[in-house]
């Protein structure tokens, strides 16, 4: 047996269509302020990344380089001039900051109707009461692509009555593998998350109907880890170096191996993280919406 790919790429371009639509109904564009206070390479990655999607579907963008000196009060003066700003209608602090700087304390100064990355603890205790509208985009990301592998997402809990579907997270960020959990618990999945203490892994593993992989570690998961016939949605991104001395990215999942035993798995690129840019541009707009626009 061999998966079908669960590709990221069809259900980007629905989300960007609307995203364009959803501007085109709006007095002007709504604007994404992208705090970059560090010298990482993959943050001014992720920055020129952010800058391109507004750009093609048209939000602007603007990135305020602090470099890697800025310390807590300069990004925290930073984050409240854009939250001053009414022209800024979204706020993003790239990680990861310099040693020293208090991520979460920093994150916690942005406006929570500005929080386009989901991380205010506002928006985050909103996905755990259900009722979010800034979500983290990765969250968003594997929930959009569990429902578009058709795994039974119930509102309703008299339609959902002994039907959950039963769901592994493994990986416990609050960034990514809390949220994916919370979102697909409140669709009523039994949803498991697994992480650096769990004794059996691999029992939890073959008991999914849908398994998503968030840790971070090549190789972690085995064809033998996977349920015949589940949905497998691989969040991890990892550069490899290959036997030809060249670099890879690949998932967490070993897709060779997985393909075998799978319904359906996202490839890795153009899985989940293709899905979480433009759920980013789908946050721009809820957000402008939050404030008036
Ligand atoms: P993170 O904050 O480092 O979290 C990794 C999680 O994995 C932690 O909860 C950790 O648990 C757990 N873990 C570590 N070793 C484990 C093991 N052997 N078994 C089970 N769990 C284990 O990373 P993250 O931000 O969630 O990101 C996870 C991966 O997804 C990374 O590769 C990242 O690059 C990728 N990512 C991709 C996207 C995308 O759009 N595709 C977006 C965000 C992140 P402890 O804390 O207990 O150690």
């Amino acid at each position: 047996m061999s998966a079908t790919l669960l590709e990221g790429a069809p259900i980007a371009e629905k989300i960007k269509a609307d995203v364009v639509a959803a501007i085109g109904a709006m007095a002007g564009p709504p604007k994404l302020g992208a705090i970059l206070a560090t010298d990482n390479k993959g943050a001014a990655f992720y920055a020129a990344s952010q800058a391109k999607a507004c750009e093609e579907v048209g939000i602007d963008f603007e990135l305020c380089e602090l470099g890697a000196e800025a310390d807590q009060a300069c990004i925290e003066a930073k984050i409240a001039q854009l939250n001053a700003d009414a022209g800024t209608t979204g706020v993003i602090l790239l990680m990861p900051v310099a040693p020293g700087v208090d991520a979460r304390a920093a994150q916690r100064c942005i406006d929570p109707r500005k929080d386009v990355d989901g991380v205010h603890p506002a928006n985050l205790g909103a996905v755990v009461q259900g009722s979010s509208t800034l979500a983290p985009c990765t969250a968003q990301a594997v929930f959009a692509l569990a429902q578009a592998a058709g795994v039974p997402l119930f509102a309703d809990p008299a339609a959902a009555a002994q039907n959950g579907a039963e769901v592994c997270v493994v990986g416990h960020s609050e960034i990514v593998g809390k949220p994916s959990a919370l979102l697909l618990l409140d669709r009523f999945c039994t949803t498991t998350v697994c992480h650096i203490g769990t004794r059996d892994l691999k029992a939890h593993t073959t008991a999914a109907d849908v398994l998503v992989v968030a840790v971070g570690k090549a190789g972690l998961i085995r064809g033998e880890h996977v349920k015949p016939g589940a949905v497998v949605i691989d969040v991890g991104i990892n550069r490899i170096k290959t036997e030809d001395g060249k670099t890879r990215t690949v998932g967490d999942v070993v897709f060779e191996e997985a393909v075998q035993v799978a319904s359906q798995i996202t490839p890795v690129p153009g899985g989940v993280g293709t899905v979480t840019t433009a759920m980013l541009l789908k946050n721009v707009i809820d957000a402008a919406r939050l404030q008036g626009q």
